[in-house]
């Protein structure tokens, strides 16, 4: 299980990346300390035993043969193997290699002319042998030092080993520790984001993550937090319909319920009460219908699956018809109505059924909100490609803050006004549906107390 964990796979990753560019450096370094070794330490090897034979010349003419320790210093300073030797060939002090054989290296010459040096080179490939005759104790003997390309390499191993160990460790330890660090950051990260997400799910909605860094696993944080965000707000939309839409549904309910008890218990005493009780419920009846209607609407254009006749409607003409419809709402209220065409495009495409709600709705808000005996205007114009409605009303306007909100399912600027008088919220929302489903846009100006401009836009056809 930890070895599949994400954290795990980064660790090993990164130390592996680590592990395996200092060893390319180290074999780097250790071969060109090599290569400069062998070539120098050839031509230095005489200087070298001759240095370490005076050294001990005088004590060997004494007798005293250095110890082991001494013998270890000097072979180092050398670099080399080396022994001692007398002159039967016995050796002294220092060790030589098992498989060089007396035989191998021939410096019994050497010894009959004590101040010469004999630098032979062995029958064993890469190897050097340097003897320095002495004398021990009156009678003739020899260091001999034996260097091949392995010791070299054996010494420098031995140096490097000493001198890259200790911090190549700390290297090792220190890039452990840096791994482990950019490992769990960014496990950490994710498990944050995993647990916010699970802790989501248990039902504590409020959880949010707090992994929202500019790079891609903060980008993946910052995506949790909006879905959560929008999850909740669909949910709030969803209780908030269901509330309004009970609400709604509440109040015409109880009234024909009401009514129709009072009509049971025979409260018309006439033909013309009971046909005003009857008419009460109709309206009610009414209102509930057009309210199921409405919220049919609402959610077939949130779902995308409202049907859209594709028409070709005479704009001009639909507004004429509209001036029509209204004119005995007009009448009632005594309000003027300016409709004025000032293009000759007027052609548009698309449902003529649609489009007279989306004008039901403007005309009958105006008419609704505007005062009594002002006008209310109905002009189509251009502009560039597009074919322009303006329906405006001289009545109490909206102010800036509440215009953004108009548009949201249910919503009213004045909560307090009586159902009967107002709609139920939804008739702006299904208008700006129905325009942006047929390729237009719906916008508002209003200024409080002044009016309010609903502004229509629609390609124009030819
Ligand atoms: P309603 O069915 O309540 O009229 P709408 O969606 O058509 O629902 O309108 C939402 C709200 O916008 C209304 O309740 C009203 O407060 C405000 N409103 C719409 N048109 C006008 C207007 N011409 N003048 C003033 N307020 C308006």
């Amino acid at each position: 299980m930890i070895v599949r964990s994400i954290f795990f796979r980064q660790l090993l990753s990164h130390m592996a990346v680590i592990v395996f560019m200092a060893l390319t450096l180290s074999c780097s370094v250790l071969y060109f300390v090599y290569q400069g070794n062998l070539v120098e330490r050839e031509g230095d090897l005489v200087v070298r035993v001759n240095n370490i034979a005076a050294f001990f010349m005088e004590d060997l003419k004494s007798g005293y043969i250095p110890d082991t320790r001494e013998w270890q210093l000097a072979s180092d300073a050398v670099g080399a193997v080396l022994w001692l030797e007398d002159d039967s060939g016995q050796i002294i002090q220092g060790l030589r290699p098992n498989y060089l054989k007396p035989e191998s290296y021939n410096v019994s010459k050497s010894l009959t002319n004590p101040k010469s040096q004999i630098v032979l080179s062995s029958e064993i490939q890469n190897a050097v042998i340097v003897s320095v005759p002495v004398t021990i104790k009156e009678k003739p003997g020899q260091i001999i030092a034996y260097y091949t390309s392995e010791s070299i390499l054996h010494l420098i191993l031995g140096r490097v080993a000493r001198f890259i160990f200790f911090p190549f460790s700390i290297g090792i330890v220190a890039a452990f520790l840096l791994a482990m660090l950019l490992s769990r950051k960014l496990t950490q990260s994710i498990a944050d984001i995993a647990s916010a997400a699970k802790r989501f799910s248990a039902g504590y909605y409020a959880s949010r993550t707090h992994t929202t860094g500019n790079d891609e696993i903060g980008a993946l944080g910052k995506t949790f937090n909006d879905m959560a965000d929008a999850i909740l707000r669909n949910q709030q939309t969803r209780r908030d319909f269901f509330a309004n839409v009970s609400h709604e549904l509440k109040t015409p309910l109880s009234c024909v319920k009401a009514t129709t008890e009072a009509l049971l218990d025979g409260i018309a005493t006439n033909d013309q009460e009971r046909t005003h009780y009857l008419e009460r419920i109709l309206a009610e009846t009414d209102r509930m219908s057009r309210l199921v209607h409405d919220i049919t609407d609402a959610e077939q254009l949130e779902s995308g699956k409202m049907f859209m006749k594709q028409e070709r409607i005479d704009l001009a003409t639909l507004l004429i018809n509209q001036a029509d419809k209204i004119e005995p709402l007009l009448k009632k209220k005594s309000l003027s109505l300016l409709l004025r065409v000032e293009t000759d495009k007027r052609y548009i495409v698309g449902d003529a059924g649609r489009f007279e709600q989306v004008f039901d709705n403007l005309l009958s808000n105006a008419i609704r909100y505007a005062p009594a005996g002002s006008h209310i205007g109905l002009i189509l114009t251009e502009e560039n490609e597009w074919l322009r409605v303006c329906v405006s009303d001289q009545g109490e306007g909206i102010a800036e803050e509440e215009l953004p909100l108009i548009w949201e399912r249910f919503y009213r600027v004045d909560k307090s006004r009586d159902r009967s008088a107002g709609g139920s919220g939804l008739g702006l929302p299904i208008s700006r549906g129905i325009m942006e489903a047929m390729g237009g846009t719906i916008t508002v100006q209003s200024k409080k107390g002044k009016g309010t401009t609903f502004l229509i836009r629609i390609p124009w056809q030819q």
